[in-house]
Parts: C-alpha cells; structure tokens; sequence
C-alpha cells in the first residue's frame, strides 16, 4: 500500500495543498512573536492555584453547562445583564464554530473581512467550505467602506469577521464605519467583533448588543495574561447563541482551564494592572521606533506594535541571531511588504528588542 496514494484519496486537495499553522519553537528566545502577556501570575496566587488544581476532580468530564465559569465571565469580564456567553477553546474554536454554523461544503456560504485580517478567519472559512471574500483595507489601515458596502451586497456574506482593534495592523476601525456594516448586513447576515486586544484598547461593542441582533462579540482571555489555559468566550442574542451552542463540541473546555479560569477570575485586577504597565511601554516603545531612522510605525490599540523597515526579512534574521523573537508580515500581504510586528513586553525586553533593531538597521 503507498501513503501517498492513500492520502490523495481521502484528504481533501484543499487540504493537501496548504501547509499547517506553524508556531516556531521559542526556547531560549525573547518571545515577541505571538501577542502573550510577558508577566506571570504572582507568587501567591501561583500556589494558591496550585492548590485548587490539585483538588480538580479529573476522573470526571467537566459539568455540562459550565454554570460557574460562566457567572465568573459575565461578572468579571463585561458582559451586559441578560446575556449569556458561549465558551471556547480559545477563540480560535469560537471563530471554527461560528464559520462551521453557517457553511459547510453544500451550503456554501461567504465568509468576509478586511484584509489584512487575522488568519483563522480564512482558515476557517475554507476548512468549513465558505468562500472567503478579503476586502483590502485603504493604505492607512482604515476600512474602505466603498468597497466593504459593495463587496456586502455583491456576496450577501454569512458572516463579516472585523477585529477590533484589527491584528496585524493595530487600529481600531471607526465606530460609524462598523454601524454601517452592521446596518447594510441587517438581517442577512453576522457581523462578528473580534475584540481579541479589549483588554488594551479598551474599547467594545458590548454594550451594543441591544442596537443589534446581527452581532456577536468575541473575545479572549489569551492576551490578557491567560494566553496558556485556551479560553475563549462569545455573546449575541441568546436564539444566535442557542444556534452556535449546538455546533460547540460537549466538554471543549477542559476542566483545569475551567479551575484556573475561575480562579484567575476573581483576581482580574492584577492582569488590568499588567495591561496598564503593558499599555504605558506601548507608548514608550512606539515613541522610540518612530524616532529611528527608515522606520514607519503605525499606530497601534492593541499589545503589540507593526512598523514598516527598510528590509523586513533582513531584520527579523538579525533579530533571530540576536535571540529576539518577532513576526515578519510580508508574506501575509501585499500591503504588509517590509512589515514586521513585534508584541509590547516588559521594559527589560522591549529595551532589548530596540537595541537589537538598532543594531539590525546599522548598516555593517
Ligand atoms: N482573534 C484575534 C484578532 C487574534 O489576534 C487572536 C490571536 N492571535 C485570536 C483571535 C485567537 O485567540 P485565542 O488565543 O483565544 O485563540
């Protein structure tokens, strides 16, 4: 029998043909690749959730409705009186789930968002046989509402993904220019604010939910200092969610994550704390890179910063051999040629990072 028969029969060529998402091993690197907060839990609330792991019962599956993790959310994390929310693996799940619920291969279905956009939502898209629409954003970043307006009604998309503030750019798009998509999406379809970065930009739909039935509002615990538990968490009209709710796999949150996550919870104030500190050295490294000679810096509301250099590839090998860990975005888009983003850290880190693109742009 050859492999290579075996899967060209039963794996889809759309599969075969791309490559997975690859997360490069990053021991011994300032890791500055993938938006995580840099600081850990401090010391006393480590062995206090220690404790609470240890008494974790593990022979059992996690409880069904997942009651208490889910109060602890709506509590602690914004969510508006007589909305429930739907827990994910990370929203990573939460994105699968909602392209999932309204595609697959015989009803196919649009997926849109601005592009540059994050990656799962193509992904996605195309994994639960949506046609992906990517909508170029206008050379500054903001949406180009003319050709979002006309892309909507050519496509009838099930779904608009729009991150707020969007990765890899940073921005957050204009409130009017969001309430124009979800007006023109009306009763045609969602319009899913992926606010991955809330916890910097401080901005949110949240309380918009009563204006529209087509939103839902996504977010994570991921950046906020939770990157390693995988939760991620979604609102909308509670018949929207009842819809998505049968589509979520039973148990997808583990029951660790369930322990940590309601422990962590009631102690959000210290990873708000982290956020301030992680916003304050947004500015001052933001502050720093504009100063430097053939960098453009765009600004940014989320904890991570991308700036265009004179040599994106040449750059981010420099910063590799200097054990600096950073994201080269231009092969993630036209837009993106010479782009690179890197994630605000801690001052120590975020010093060494400029000192090691300082030296990377000093011709040898
Ligand atoms: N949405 C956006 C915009 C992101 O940038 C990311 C992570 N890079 C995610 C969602 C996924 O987050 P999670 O860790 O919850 O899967």
């Amino acid at each position: 029998m050859s492999i290579d028969k075996l899967i060209a029969n039963v794996i889809r060529a759309d599969v075969r043909a791309i490559g997975a998402y690859v997360v490069p091993d990053a021991s011994g690197y300032i890791k500055l690749d993938a938006m995580e907060n840099p600081y850990e839990l401090p010391e006393h609330l480590r062995t206090e959730l220690g404790q609470r792991l240890a008494d974790a019962v593990l022979n059992r599956y996690p409880t069904g409705s997942y009651a208490t993790l889910k109060d602890k959310v709506k509590n602690k994390l914004g969510i508006p009186a007589g909305y429930d929310v739907m827990l994910g693996n990370g929203s990573d799940e939460l994105i699968q789930i909602v392209t999932t619920t309204v595609a697959n291969q015989e009803r196919r279905a649009s997926v849109l968002a601005p592009v540059p956009a994050f990656v799962m939502y193509s992904r996605s898209a195309q994994f639960a046989g949506a046609d992906f629409v990517g909508v170029k954003l206008k050379p500054d970043f903001t949406l180009d509402m003319d050709a979002m307006l006309a892309a909507i009604a050519l496509h009838r998309p099930a779904v608009v993904f729009l991150a707020y503030p969007n990765n890899p750019t940073g921005n957050l798009f204009a409130v009017e220019d969001i309430e124009a998509i979800l007006q023109a999406q009306g009763e045609h379809g969602l319009v899913v604010l992926d606010e991955a970065y809330q916890p910097f930009a401080r901005k949110t739909f949240m309380d918009r939910l009563g204006d529209f039935e087509n939103l839902v509002v996504m977010r994570t615990v991921s950046k906020l200092g939770l990157a390693g538990i995988r939760l991620g968490y979604m609102t909308a009209a509670p018949a929207l969610l009842d819809e998505f709710e049968k589509v979520r796999p039973p148990y997808n949150v583990n029951v660790l994550t369930q322990v940590a996550a309601e422990f962590v919870l009631e102690h959000v104030d210290v990873l708000d704390a982290q956020a301030a500190s992680i916003n304050a050295e947004r500015e001052r490294l933001s502050a720093e890179l504009a100063a430097l000679p053939g960098v453009e810096v765009f600004t940014s509301a989320a904890n991570f910063i991308s700036l265009r250099v004179p040599d994106a590839a040449d750059v981010c090998a420099k910063l590799y051999d200097a054990k600096v860990l950073i994201r080269n975005l231009s092969k993630m888009h036209g837009m993106l040629a010479n782009c690179i983003r890197v994630t605000v850290s801690t001052p120590e880190e975020n010093s060494a990072f400029l000192n090691a693109l300082k030296a990377a742009l000093t011709p040898a």
